[in-house]
C-alpha cells in the first residue's frame, strides 16, 4: 500500500460512509449546506490554504487516456489546464495497455465486412455487466465510441490497423493500435496536449481535495517532487482550480488493502497486471471531500494472464488472439472446460474453480495468423509461451493425460470444421482451421487482478455525485476511477472507449463551469 497513514484514515471514513448512518449523516449535512469535506469529521480536514501556489481553470489528476482527453478538450474550450501525475512518467495503465479500442461501425469493421451497431455493443456491455451497468452511461459510451475512435485517428493522429475480438462481444470490434499498445495513443495525446499549451507535471501527487465553506471543490493539495513509492518525499503545495478539478486517477488494482476490503479473496496471493501506481488514494481523497462511490467490490481478474511472467506480460496478447481459433485445456484432465470466447469473469471464475493453471494452445496456422509477432517472440523469449513439435511433446511438458488429450483435440477439430462447438458454444471464427499443423504453441493461464469496475458516481455530464445525491460542485471524473458504467464485468477494449468518451465530456464541461472566487 502506498500511503499507510492516509489510507488508514481514508478507510476509517469509508467504513463510516458505507453504513446507512454514515450516508444519512453526510447527506443531511450536505442538504444543510455545510461543507461536506470539512465538517464530516473527515479523517483529513483540509483547510483552505492562505495562499495558492498556482492557479489554473481546470486541474486534471492523472495522465492516462481519460486525463489527457479531458485536458485536450478543456484547453480547446478555452481553459488554462494543468495535468498532474504522481509517477515519474506519464501514461498510467493507459501507456502499458494492449491498444484495443472497442467501437461499432468503424473503418476497420467496415473493411472486414463486420456488421455492428451501437445497439449491439450496448447490449453486449449490459449482458456482461449483469445489467448492473448504469444504462444511461453505457448508452452514451456505445453511442459515442465510434466518434471517439475517429477523434483519436483524425485529430490526435493515432493509427489503428487491425480488428480484434474479445470474449463477451458479439462481433470483432476492437480497433487495435498499430503497435498493439496504448502508448501509440497516449504519446500522441500527450504531444497534442502540450502543443496546445497544457502543462503536464510528473512527480506531483494529489494528497487532498480542498473544498470551500459551501462544499465546492476549489483545488487540491499536492506533493511536488514526489518520488514514488517514498510517501515522505516531496514538498506540500496548493493548486487552485478556478473552474473545476477533473479526477482521472485510474483504478486501484494494485492497492491490496483497499481491494481486500472490497473483495476479501484478493489478497497479495493474486498478482496484478497494472502499473505500480494504480492505487486508490486519489479516489479516497475525493470520497473524503464528499464524493460518492459505487460498485467498488466488482474487481476484474484477467483470465488470460500467466503465472510464468510478471505483470500483464505477453501471454494475454497470445491468449486473446487465439480464442475462437484454439482450445483451452485443463492439464489435469486433458479436456476443455469452458467456452474460450466467454467473458472475463466467467473464464477467470472457471479457472479459479479448477484451482490450478490451465493452458491455451494453437498451431502453426492460427498462431502466426493471429498473434502479434512481437508478443509471440517476447513470450517465447521469457519462456511463458512454449513451442512444441508434436502434441505428444506438448502433453508431456504440461503433464496432460495423452490419450484423453488427443481425443479432445480431435473433438475440438471436428467443431472447428463445422463451425459449431457442441460442448461449450465457443464462437468459432469463419477463418479458423483445425489445430493440426505443427509446431504447436501453448501458455499456462492463471488470473491476475486487472480492472476495478467500481469508483466514483458520475452522471452523463461526468459530474461527480456527492452523498447528497446531487453533483458535488467543482468536481468531474472519467475513466477507471469512476464506477457504474461497466457493471459487474468490463468487456475487453471498452475501457479505452470509456476513457476517451467520458474524458472528453469531463474536459468540455469542466471548462464551462462558472469560476468561483
Ligand atoms: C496491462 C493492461 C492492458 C490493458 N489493455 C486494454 C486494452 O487493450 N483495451 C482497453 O480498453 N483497456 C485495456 N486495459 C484497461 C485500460 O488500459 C485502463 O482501464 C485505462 O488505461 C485507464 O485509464 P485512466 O485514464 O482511467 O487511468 P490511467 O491510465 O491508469 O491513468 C491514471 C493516472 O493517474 C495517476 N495517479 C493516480 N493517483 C494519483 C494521485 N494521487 N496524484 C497524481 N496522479 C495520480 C496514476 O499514476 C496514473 O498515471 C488494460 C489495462 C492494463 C493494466
Amino acid at each position: 500500500m502506498s500511503d499507510d497513514v492516509g489510507q488508514k484514515k481514508g478507510l476509517t471514513r469509508r467504513g463510516f460512509l458505507k453504513s446507512a448512518g454514515g450516508v444519512a449523516a453526510v447527506a443531511g449535512m450536505a442538504a444543510g449546506g455545510v461543507a461536506v469535506g470539512a465538517r464530516e469529521g473527515a479523517a483529513v480536514p483540509v483547510a483552505m490554504p492562505k495562499k495558492w501556489d498556482q492557479t489554473y481553470d481546470v486541474v486534471v489528476i492523472g495522465s492516462g487516456f481519460a486525463g489527457l482527453a479531458a485536458a485536450i478538450e478543456a484547453k480547446n474550450a478555452g481553459a488554462s489546464v494543468v495535468v498532474i501525475e504522481k509517477m515519474p512518467v506519464h501514461g498510467g495503465n493507459s501507456i502499458i495497455n494492449g491498444g484495443d479500442f472497442c467501437a461499432p461501425g468503424t473503418r476497420l469493421q467496415k473493411a472486414a465486412g463486420v456488421e455492428d451497431s451501437a445497439d449491439l455493443m450496448y447490449k453486449d456491455m449490459m449482458k456482461a455487466g449483469l445489467y448492473l451497468n448504469n444504462p444511461e452511461l453505457a448508452r452514451i459510451l456505445a453511442d459515442n465510441a465510434r466518434e471517439a475512435v475517429e477523434w483519436c485517428e483524425d485529430y490526435v493522429g493515432a493509427k489503428f490497423t487491425r480488428l480484434n475480438f474479445h470474449g463477451g462481444h458479439s462481433v470483432k470490434r476492437a480497433n487495435q493500435t498499430v503497435n498493439a499498445s496504448g502508448s501509440e495513443l497516449v504519446n500522441k495525446m500527450l504531444a497534442k496536449a502540450k502543443g496546445l499549451g497544457v502543462e503536464v507535471r510528473t512527480r506531483t501527487k494529489m494528497e487532498h481535495m480542498i473544498t470551500n465553506k459551501d462544499g465546492r471543490v476549489v483545488g487540491i493539495e499536492v506533493k511536488t517532487g514526489f518520488r514514488y513509492p517514498d510517501e515522505k518525499s516531496g514538498k506540500t503545495g496548493y493548486i487552485k482550480a478556478g473552474k473545476a478539478v477533473v479526477l482521472t486517477s485510474g483504478g486501484f488494482s494494485n492497492d491490496i488493502a483497499l481491494r481486500r476490503i472490497q473483495d476479501p479473496r484478493l489478497t497479495e496471493k493474486f498478482g496484478s497486471t497494472n502499473q505500480p501506481g494504480a492505487t486508490g488514494e486519489a479516489l479516497l481523497a475525493a470520497c473524503m471531500a464528499g464524493a460518492m462511490d459505487v460498485q467498488m467490490d466488482w474487481i476484474q481478474l484477467g483470465p488470460w494472464t500467466s503465472p510464468d511472467e510478471k505483470g500483464f506480460g505477453h501471454v494475454p496478447l497470445f491468449c486473446e488472439r487465439l480464442v475462437g481459433y484454439g482450445p483451452m485445456i485443463d492439464p489435469a484432465t486433458g479436456k476443455r472446460f469452458f467456452k474460450e470466447t466467454g467473458n472475463r469473469k466467467e473464464r477467470a471464475d472457471a479457472i479459479i474453480l479448477i484451482g490450478h493453471p490451465v493452458i491455451i494452445m494453437g498451431d502453426s496456422y492460427s498462431v502466426p495468423k493471429q498473434v502479434f509477432p512481437n508478443a509471440l517472440e517476447k513470450g517465447l523469449q521469457n519462456g511463458a509461451v512454449k513451442k512444441f513439435d508434436t502434441l505428444e511433446a506438448l502433453a508431456k511438458n504440461y503433464n496432460i493425460p495423452l490419450e484423453t488429450f488427443q481425443k479432445e483435440i480431435a473433438r475440438w477439430n471436428s467443431f472447428v470444421e463445422k463451425k459449431k462447438d457442441d460442448d461449450f458454444s465457443c464462437m468459432i471464427f469463419p477463418d479458423a482451421k483445425p489445430t493440426v499443423a505443427p509446431p504447436f504453441y501453448a501458455a499456462r493461464l492463471w488470473p491476475k487482478v486487472h480492472h476495478t469496475m467500481g469508483g466514483l458516481v458520475i452522471d452523463k455530464n461526468a459530474r461527480v455525485f456527492g452523498f447528497s445525491l446531487k453533483p458535488l460542485k467543482g468536481l468531474y471524473a472519467a475513466g477507471e476511477v469512476t464506477g457504474g458504467i461497466h457493471g459487474a464485468v468490463r468487456l475487453g477494449g471498452v475501457a479505452m472507449a470509456d476513457c476517451i468518451v467520458f474524458g472528453r465530456i469531463a474536459g468540455k464541461n469542466a471548462a464551462k463551469e462558472t469560476a468561483w472566487s
